[in-house]
Order: C-alpha cells, then structure tokens, then sequence
C-alpha cells in the first residue's frame, strides 16, 4: 500500500490515474474505526482509485487539550486500511507540508449553518474543517468525497463550501456506524474509561426514545426531557441538545409537512466531548 507524505508525491501518484477513472477522496483524522471503514468500503466500491488521508488537523480544534490529547495510532490504521484493500494510498501529510506558513484558517460565509450547534460551542471549528477540506479537494481532485452523518452539520457545511466555492465533486454521506450497545464510534471513544463507554448507550437510547416522541410531542418537551434524563446521570452533562430542520440546521419552529428533521446532542463525560444525531421523520 502506498503511504505518501508531500505534496510532490501526491502529484506523482495523481498523474498515474487514467483520465477516464474515477477517484474517491475519504478525509479523516486517523485512530481510525470502523466508522471511517465503512466510508472507505464504500468508496472502494465506487471509485477505481481511493485516497485516505489521515491529517489531525490543527485549525479545527477550538480546545488546547482535545488537540493533544487527540488519538494518533497511523500504524494500526495503515494496517487496517490494508487490511480493506492494498491498492488504497494513505495521504499523511505534516502540519507545514499543509499550512506552509501560517497555521490559521480561512474565514468561510457558510450562510448560517456554521453558526449553531457546533459552531455555535467551537469557535472557528467549520472554518478549520473547511479549510483542509478545501484544501485536500483543490489538490487532489476527486470525482468523490465521503463524510460520515456521524459528523451531520460537518457534511451539510461541506456540500455548502463546494457550492460557494464551486469545487466539482459528488459529496458522500454515509450512515453513523455505532458500537454494539449504541455508542456512535468515535475516535474519542478510546479516551473513555470502560464503564462510562458502557454507560455512555444513554445517549443514543435517549435520542431514539425522542424520535417516538417526535409523533406526538412539541420540541420544547421532547428537548427538556432529553436534558433532564442526561443531566440526570451524574456521569454525563448535556451541552446541547436541538431539533432542527435537516437541510438549513434552523431550531425547528413549527413541524411542517414535507420537512426532514433531526435531532443533535452534545454530551460531556468524564472531560470527552460526544456528539450523536438521529433522523426524526
Ligand atoms: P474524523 O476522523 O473523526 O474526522 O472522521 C472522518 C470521517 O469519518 C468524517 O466524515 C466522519 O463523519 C466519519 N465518521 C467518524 N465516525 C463515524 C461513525 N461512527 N460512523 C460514520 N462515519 C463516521
């Protein structure tokens, strides 16, 4: 498996690829899991060429401390990608083969959709996750890109910066991938102590209970009783928890007819931050 760490031989290895084949691009963060896996089995299925960076990247991190205390495990992860196919190439680029000088991201318009849930709790985060995004689809050009739901302002705000920045690429969303009692994997899911990785099921358990009240229930009821069953737990503090029109991200109002809806959750436990979604309708 090719494992390429410069831009230089990036652009080696792009000029090999057939004008007529297709390339798939799956952005990520490395300590990689079967979340990530399954977005890069999908894009073995439906590209000729697949590139897989793995980059922790700096400019999206609005906490000192999750920065640091980000997993980095590439060697497992290049053996795990093997493991899925050896024709895959890894891109594991350095801090200053991306930022050459300054370390800082680019100011995006992303209409709003930055401006709640995760953008409204991390300051610049979307313009860090732009930025590199743009940067990786600028240079490697691919036909497809793939982003976990897992993450679902992240792809809605990706689809959004190709379209004001006009980049051609078919954005991919793939399906959260959880643990067996619920648990969306997260890279951040190792740093949990065992129990409260148990025990952290509550949030999943408790967003599908919302989705049954979604039928009969107002927001604001269905919202302070998903507060107070987290907050509950002494174990878990809720951070924020919003239902909101799938496509613009807005706080629903008033449920209309023909709209999409889902739930967002952010939780604390034991000093890791946990994000989850569920489709409502
Ligand atoms: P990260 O390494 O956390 O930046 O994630 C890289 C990509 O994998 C993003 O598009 C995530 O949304 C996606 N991803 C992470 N965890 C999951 C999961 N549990 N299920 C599906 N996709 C995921």
């Amino acid at each position: 498996m090719l494992v390429i760490t410069t831009n230089t031989e990036l652009n080696t290895f792009l000029k090999t690829i057939k004008k007529d084949n297709n390339l798939g691009l799956v952005p990520t963060m490395g300590a990689l899991h079967s979340g990530h896996l399954s977005l890069v089995k999908k894009a073995i299925k439906e590209n000729d060429h697949v590139i897989v960076s793995i980059f922790v990247n700096p400019t999206q991190f609005n906490n000192k401390e999750d920065l640091e205390k980000y997993p980095q495990t590439l060697d497992t992860d290049i053996k795990l990608l093997s493991m899925a196919s050896d024709q895959i190439v890894v891109y594991v680029p350095s801090v200053s083969e991306v930022y050459k000088k300054e370390v800082t991201p680019k100011k995006y318009n992303f209409q709003g959709l930055d401006l709640v849930m995760e953008g409204e709790f991390r300051d610049d985060h979307f313009n860090g996750v732009g930025t590199i995004v743009e940067m990786l689809l600028n240079l490697i050009k691919p036909n497809n890109a793939y982003f976990g739901e897992k993450d679902f302002q992240q792809l809605q705000i990706i689809k959004k910066l190709t379209e004001i920045e006009n980049i051609p690429v078919n954005i991919i969303g793939c399906p959260i991938v959880r643990e067996s009692h619920g648990l969306a994997m997260s890279s951040r899911n190792e740093r949990l102590p065992s129990q409260i990785r148990q025990e952290a099921s509550i949030i999943y358990n408790t967003l599908k209970a919302a989705k049954e009240k979604f039928g009969t229930k107002s927001a604001k009821v269905i919202t302070d009783w998903v507060t107070k069953v987290i907050n509950d737990n002494p174990n878990f503090k809720i951070e924020y928890i919003e239902i909101s029109d799938a496509q613009t991200l807005k706080p629903i109002k008033r449920k209309q007819k023909g709209k999409k809806y889902r739930a967002f959750i952010a939780v604390y436990t034991a000093n890791v931050r946990l994000i989850d979604n569920i489709a409502l309708n």
